[in-house]
């Protein structure tokens, strides 16, 4: 998801979407909450990818990109939002009830995914997010692919305080359900602003001092790990910088291993 669409207010022609109904809403703290819509046979995707939905506003269709959360294999869309202070689209979407309709582009967009990755082969999976850039992720551990390809799988999910730390019921489940006989996951949560957590520098700062590879008991190394970042744009920045001063390379052409997506 490029920063084209942060700034985004667009008029759009809505032949190029289809319009979906709200099935469901969670809110998880005052400023995130996820929604439920209806799939349209002709949405294809692949875990990792991102929709576009859009909402009227006045007469203008606005229009944002969400990554999706439900697996690929599901039969409804699932999508998980930070509710931006005076932000023209979630200040309307935080609003949202059952029966609602959104429109929704007919084509996914995005490249991370699991697929781009040629070289190296995939053995450790590291995937890192910031707040509600863990979306991604939750669909790519809910395909049977991702726990066959991977020896290790962690992920690390850095949000600000332990309320704003959603789905963690929901990453438990889907270890039960998808991860049956696999001994490499892990799971590390970061609250950065919470002293009292056991991890709770920024992830640049972790990987720098080696803390992050210390909790989870394997290092970086560059001929089998494959990174996957996704969430603040300054922390993809950062984060990415302190993982090449370690001898890890951007994913370019399919040879290596990061890749990264800004959340907004
Ligand atoms: P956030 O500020 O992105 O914080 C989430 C986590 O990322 C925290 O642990 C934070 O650590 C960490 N972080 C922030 N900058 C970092 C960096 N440079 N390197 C490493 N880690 C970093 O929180 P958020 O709740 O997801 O979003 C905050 C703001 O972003 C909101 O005000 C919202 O307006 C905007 N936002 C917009 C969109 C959108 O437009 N679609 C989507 C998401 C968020 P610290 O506690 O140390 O800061």
């Amino acid at each position: 998801m490029s920063t084209v669409y942060r700034a985004m207010f667009e008029i759009m022609s809505v032949d190029k979407f289809s319009l979906e109904k709200v099935l469901s809403v969670h809110r998880w703290s005052d400023n995130l909450f996820s929604f439920t819509m209806t799939r349209p046979a002709h949405f294809k995707f692949t875990a990792g990818q991102f929709a576009r939905i859009g909402l009227k506003v006045a007469d203008d269709l606005v229009v944002r990109a969400y990554s999706v959360v439900s697996s690929p294999y599901d039969e409804t869309l699932e999508f998980f939002s930070i509710v931006v202070p005076d932000g023209a689209f979630t200040s309307q979407l935080q609003h949202l009830k059952v029966g609602d309709e959104l429109y929704l582009e007919k084509v996914p967009y995005g490249f991370l995914t699991l697929a781009r990755y040629q070289a190296p082969a995939p053995k450790d999976l590291w995937l890192l997010a910031t707040g509600t850039g863990l979306a991604p992720f939750i669909s790519m551990l809910q395909d049977f692919e991702t726990w066959q390809k991977y020896q290790n799988i962690h992920l690390i999910y850095s949000v600000r305080t332990a309320a704003e730390l959603a789905y963690v019921d929901r990453i438990t489940e889907i270890v039960e359900l998808f991860a049956e006989g696999h001994e490499g996951f892990k799971f590390v949560p970061i609250i950065t602003r919470d002293p009292q957590a056991e991890l709770h520098d920024r992830l640049p700062v972790l990987i720098e001092n080696g803390q992050l590879e210390k909790t989870v008991g394997l290092d970086f190394d560059p001929a089998s790990t494959h990174i996957m970042l996704c969430g603040n744009p300054q922390m993809v920045e950062d984060t990415r910088d302190a993982l090449k001063a370690r001898g890890l390379t951007m994913n370019r052409r399919g040879e290596g291993n990061i890749a990264v997506e800004n959340y907004w």
